[in-house]
């Protein structure tokens, strides 16, 4: 991976807060915490080699309600919209979400496994909740994410490069790369170039 720099790290963040990390809890600071049981054990805690983004938004399209932390503590009540019939018994997570105000919640320790990514491959290794970080980003498949949402995907990015070695800036890559013809986000909206300029490296990384 090429090195970055600390004055391109300053530039990275210098719209939003540093993110940091606290490596012994696998949290980050200045996060809402919103603990979801929908996690296990890694096979080995440092086991971290891709971090795949996603979107999400419940109901879907709408932004800025209760539904994605219900969903992710199983609270989500299935009369308050006809969607939450078909999906308020899952049991899923991610480690975060970044909300469209830039807003990081949550979920899940860094180190710990976060059910994000369901049937999934990269390179030829299968069920990528064992190794990954799964990040969401508040939206859909249909229109763009804020500048503030990648400001601050790009700080937790360089964080969590920062922080666990085992990640590289070069395996980054979205749901729909990893479960083919299953999956759909971050969806077309989703700018990698943005990612891949800052990170100096070329995203979404090749799963095949
Ligand atoms: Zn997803």
């Amino acid at each position: 991976m090429k090195e970055i720099t600390t004055n391109k790290k300053k530039d990275l963040i210098s719209n939003v807060d540093a993110v940091h990390i606290n490596k012994k809890t696998g949290l980050i600071d200045n996060a809402r915490q919103c603990p979801s049981p929908n996690f296990d054990e890694r096979c080995s805690d440092d086991d971290m080699s891709l971090i795949v983004i996603h979107n999400i938004s419940l109901p879907p399209n709408q932004y800025g309600g209760q539904g994605i932390d219900q969903l992710f503590t199983n609270t989500l009540d299935k009369d308050e919209h006809p969607y939450y019939q078909d999906i308020h018994h899952l049991r899923v997570s991610s480690h975060i979400v970044i909300r469209r105000n830039g807003e990081i919640v949550q979920y899940v320790p860094f180190h710990k496994r976060a059910w994000h990514a369901g049937v999934s491959q990269f390179l030829g290794r299968e069920v990528c909740n064992d190794f990954s970080i799964g990040i969401e980003m508040e939206g859909s498949d249909f229109e763009p994410f804020t500048q503030q949402q990648y400001d601050v995907l790009n700080a937790v990015i360089v964080s969590l490069l920062d922080t666990y070695s085992s990640l590289k800036a070069e395996a980054i890559t979205g749901h729909e790369h990893i479960a083919k013809g299953r999956k759909t986000d971050p969806g077309p909206f989703f700018e990698w170039g943005q990612l891949s300029e800052k990170l100096d490296v070329v995203l979404p990384a090749k799963c095949e």
